[in-house]
């Protein structure tokens, strides 16, 4: 099937679903961007109680389903404290590479539903004045949010009503090149829950019905480790889509769609993996093959929820993840058609 007829679709769903700031606990914003867009293609929505979002494709044959999981939540921090001078120590949400927030601007959203704008900066943000500007680490302990107002304190600061525990926001910077290129801030896992809502609008277009009835879960509170704990009892075979990891000698690329045979949960299920590659090679994609020295997926929370499960990950490569993080069209492409693949939908 030449699918290259939904990369319109494709991109018009990445910027919808990345603008919508969704740092993990933090899911209404992303949850009302696809939910819109499920809407708008006549599925069905169902939550689980910490707010996943699942839609349900018959398939031909009921009696059993595959799940397949992309999370919507992301990186981000919160408001551990505030200094006397009235700027924001911070405690980060997820692992975001806290070097690349070094001058990021972001968003500080209080309870009351009061936005500021400021930016990460490193407590010795002046190359005139500190001597350790370009030495000093750039982490937590070391790093300030500087706020956009008038704030010389921290009664300042607290009378625009910023507390400890309201969300900072990265700012994800989308953008898509004329050479194909995605890169933004959180294509984990944003690129694969884009590629997932375009299966679901090319199984609507094209009048197609998967081998077995299929659960498009779209998880939170995967960045912290719990994201699809839990999953109906019928589902069988889980596959996380999400992001592949390039570096080192791993032997992914942005243009690829990569299989992971392992992570630090340990092997995925052999027989899936092995059918995922034969798909792969078969239909001629851009895959790899690789393992993941410093990962967990979804799966591993499928399976540590105590699910009855087998499971795999494939995923479009990612270049910088949790950093400047970028892939390319082909990567994403790549990714749908395997999805497809292993539906019994690529006809
Ligand atoms: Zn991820």
């Amino acid at each position: 099937m030449d699918i290259t007829k939904y990369k319109p679709f494709l991109f018009d769903t990445i910027h919808t679903v990345f603008r919508a700031d969704s740092p993990t606990g933090y899911i209404a914003e992303v949850d009302k961007a696809v939910c819109g867009i499920l809407d708008q293609l006549g599925y069905p929505v169902e939550h689980t109680e910490k707010g996943g979002i699942m839609v349900t494709v018959d398939g031909q044959d009921n009696s059993r389903s595959l799940a397949l999981l992309a999370h919507v939540d992301t990186l981000g921090a919160m408001v551990r404290s505030i200094t006397d001078d009235g700027e924001l120590k911070f405690t980060v949400v997820g692992s975001p590479s806290i070097p690349t927030l070094d001058g990021e601007y972001c968003r500080i959203r209080t309870r009351d539903g009061k936005t500021y704008t400021g930016t990460f900066l490193s407590a010795s943000p002046a190359i005139h004045v500190f001597p350790d500007a370009g030495t000093r680490p750039r982490d937590e302990e070391n790093m300030i949010v500087r706020i956009d107002e008038e704030v010389h304190s921290k009664e300042d600061v607290q009378k625009l009503g910023i507390c400890p525990g309201d969300y900072l926001f990265f700012e994800p910077r989308t953008t898509i090149t004329d050479s194909g290129f995605l890169k933004s801030r959180f294509i984990d896992d944003k690129g694969s829950a884009s590629c997932l809502l375009t299966i679901l609008k090319i199984l609507k277009e094209e009048g197609l019905k998967p081998r077995y009835r299929t659960r498009f879960f779209f998880s939170v509170y995967e960045e912290c480790g719990h994201g699809a704990s839990y999953l109906p009892d019928d589902v069988r075979e889980v596959i996380a889509v999400d992001m592949g990891c390039i570096g080192l000698d791993l032997s992914c690329t942005e243009y690829d769609v990569s299989i992971c045979a392992k992570d630090s949960g340990g092997p995925y299920d052999y027989g899936m993996t092995s059918e995922l590659v034969r798909l792969a090679k078969e239909n001629g994609l851009n895959y790899a093959v690789d393992i993941y020295p410093r990962y967990h997926s979804d799966v591993y929370a499928a399976l540590c929820g105590g699910g009855n499960v087998k499971g795999a990950l494939f995923g479009p490569g990612v270049h910088a993840s949790h950093g400047m993080e970028r892939t390319h069209y082909k990567g994403l492409e790549n990714t749908i058609r395997l999805g497809l693949l292993y539906m019994g939908c690529d006809k």
